[in-house]
């Protein structure tokens, strides 16, 4: 059940209501718009009558949510969400790409990559420290280096940093050096992992588990959510179908049904979803045509000798020509990349 404030209501009014409710044990997430201010009531509210909430000062209207997730759905907040940092905004009007290694894997590869994106005009640089591999015997990231390593190319090029973290004890060293946390297809449902990622002042970039259901994705969502993060993003990466000519199968259908459903920020990664370098131009133009926030994408100097997935990263030259391309798409959609020109 969701409490719909004026967003003139005092603060004193506001407090008056959270602790009425909080007294009939539940959790109350206040939500500040500039129209209205939403109480999200957080427990089952199924037997709760709302007709007394319409006494108290400021409301507006008591909304059953139907859907299972709440604070995620466009039921209860119906304007998208922006995330804001260091000047960089997501979703805007203006798309955010996140472009960079699979894997940090030395000094001279993230500068030469931090360098090339940002003189494009590129804001996010994304890049493993901490790589969640299938096998135990492939390159497993530099760790603490990486992720330093990253945090120095980011600063030195004004861009900010997106990695993923794979367990509670990572949180804290990577809240230290990155801008962005990532959360892998392969923890969207490690609620444990989620639930402190809820209680840190960063955003969040949630991928699609390979075989999770948009409603599952929503609901791993709604428990970052629910502890108190409002910076989260979804991202559709492509999911397990019989198809195996590419690494997943990516469904760009995700993109418009989440923002539909969902007042989150989408953003599409194509590199992953397809595993083949050729391929990630044409689904990333067909993801803005969709009407995704974003995208990600991997681009190494030298896929041939990249520790890990080399087969879909683009090349710095290619990355540049399918940024101006992309560009066209954007503004065919009424959304735009801010590019600087520097495309050699
Ligand atoms: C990644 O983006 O580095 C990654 C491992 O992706 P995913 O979790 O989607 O497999
Ligand atoms: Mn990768």
């Amino acid at each position: 059940m969701v409490v719909v404030m004026d967003g003139q209501t005092s603060d004193a009014d506001v407090k008056k209501l959270a602790d009425k409710l909080e007294s009939l044990g539940f959790d109350i997430q206040v939500i500040r718009g500039e129209s209205r201010i939403v109480l999200a009531i957080i427990g089952d509210t199924k037997d709760l009558d709302s007709f007394p909430f319409y006494a108290y000062t400021g409301v507006k209207e008591v909304l059953q949510v139907a859907k299972p997730y709440k604070l995620a759905s466009r039921e209860f907040k119906d304007t998208n969400t922006i995330i804001r940092r260091k000047g960089v905004v997501i979703g805007g009007k203006e798309l955010i790409v996140m472009a960079g290694p699979c894997a940090v894997e030395s000094e001279e590869q993230i500068f030469k990559i931090a360098h090339k994106i940002s003189e494009l005009g590129i804001k996010v640089l994304r890049g493993g420290a901490f790589k969640p591999r299938t096998s135990p015997y492939s390159f497993q990231g530099l760790g603490l280096e990486g992720l330093k390593l990253m945090a120095r190319a980011g600063k030195e090029y004004g861009l900010l940093v997106i990695t993923e973290v794979m367990s509670i004890e990572q949180i804290d060293v990577i809240a230290e050096y990155a801008d962005i946390f990532q959360i892998g297809a392969r923890n969207m449902q490690n609620f444990m992992l989620l639930k402190e990622l809820g209680r840190i002042k960063k955003p969040v970039m949630l991928k699609r588990g390979v075989s999770a259901t948009l409603e599952e994705l929503l609901l791993s969502a709604e428990y970052i959510l629910s502890q108190g993060n409002n910076e989260v993003m979804l991202c559709e990466r492509g999911i397990r179908t019989f198809e195996n000519y590419t690494r997943n199968t990516l469904d760009l259908s995700a993109v418009p049904s989440l923002k539909e459903l969902s007042h989150l920020p989408v953003i599409v990664d194509p590199s992953h979803s397809t595993g083949r370098w050729r391929l990630v131009g044409p689904m990333a133009k067909s993801a803005i045509a969709a009407g995704a926030d974003g995208i990600l994408i991997e681009v190494h100097p030298n896929p041939k000798v990249s520790l890990s997935d080399g087969a879909q990263a683009l090349k710095l030259k290619n990355f540049c020509k399918l940024m101006m391309e992309l560009n066209a798409v954007a503004h065919a959609v009424d959304r735009e990349i801010n590019l600087t020109g520097n495309v050699d």
